[in-house]
């Protein structure tokens, strides 16, 4: 029997947006996180932000009466971890892993002062301020039930370093936050070296051949979870922002293009900030 892969989805989470967001409430972009199954044990990839959102996602896992053993945290953002409490209250065997140090590292800056302060202005109370931290796994193949589940380091993305989770017998990666499907990419801050290294970090996972991307930011209406769709609209995704900002001289002129090119995608609040971010001295 070959593993299964199930995806939690949040949907959009209404957010406080901020000074200059208006009219409608800013959300959070839908987030997944990802249960590889066999018969009897179980791995998640990402646990998502709110305490609702984790104690939802511990009920979810219950559901399926599998016995989870571990926790992967592709990259170091509250978003991918802060609604880890529930699930390990739920299932106290389970260990919260992460491949790498920096990941970690990350992980531990989210929770110091200065993080915690935008985390709040978005979420309010609704999350978790002291959260477990994710330990470093000992090994990059982990197994569900005798099946190999392998952690893969692929670079920078919208943080330091993004890590994936690439399940080889079914030919899919958990791609974390390298890959976006239908959702607006989290560019808030990004520069033109980082940019470049997020679309080599794309490249990365296209090496590994996937036909299936899970990608930690989904909207619930995107059509599949076809890979080379994802990689295709990412990397333009990236190309056609780093060109906006390069040609035009405004925040609202970056919006009004990418909107025109990427009509329909979720989470127009991501957007916004990210426009934003690049036109601030
Ligand atoms: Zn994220």
């Amino acid at each position: 029997m070959s593993l299964s892969i199930d995806v939690f989805n949040t949907g959009y989470l209404p957010i406080n947006g901020g000074p200059g967001w208006d009219p409608e409430p800013a959300t959070w972009p839908a987030s997944t996180a990802t249960l590889i199954s066999g018969q009897r044990e179980a791995i998640l990839v990402d646990a998502l932000m709110t305490l609702d959102e984790g104690m939802r996602l511990a009920a979810w896992i219950g559901a399926t009466g599998k016995s989870l053993t571990s926790i992967v945290i592709t990259h170091g953002h509250g978003d991918h971890f802060f609604g880890a409490g529930p699930v390990l209250r739920a299932f106290p065997d389970a260990r919260l892993l992460a491949l790498n140090t920096t990941v970690i590292e990350e992980a531990r800056f989210n929770l110091g002062p200065e993080v915690q302060q935008n985390w709040i202005g978005w979420f309010g109370d609704r999350f978790d301020r002291e959260p477990a931290l994710p330990q470093l796994v000992e090994s990059d193949t982990l197994t569900v039930d005798g099946h190999p589940v392998r952690l893969v380091e692929v670079g920078g993305a919208d943080g330091v370093l993004n890590t994936v989770v690439h399940i080889p017998e079914s030919d899919t990666v958990c791609s974390g936050d390298a890959v976006y499907n239908n959702i607006h990419m989290w560019l808030w801050n990004s520069t033109p070296a980082s940019r470049r290294t997020w679309l080599a970090t794309i490249d990365k996972i296209a090496d590994l051949r996937p036909a299936t991307i899970i990608a930690g930011h989904k909207d619930p209406g995107a059509p599949d979870d076809e890979a080379e769709r994802q990689l295709t609209q990412s990397r333009s995704y990236i190309e056609a922002f780093d060109r906006a900002v390069a040609k035009l001289s405004s925040a609202q002129e970056v919006i009004d293009e990418m909107t025109g090119l990427f009509p329909g995608y979720g989470n127009p609040y991501t957007l916004f900030v990210a426009a934003y971010s690049q036109y601030q001295n």
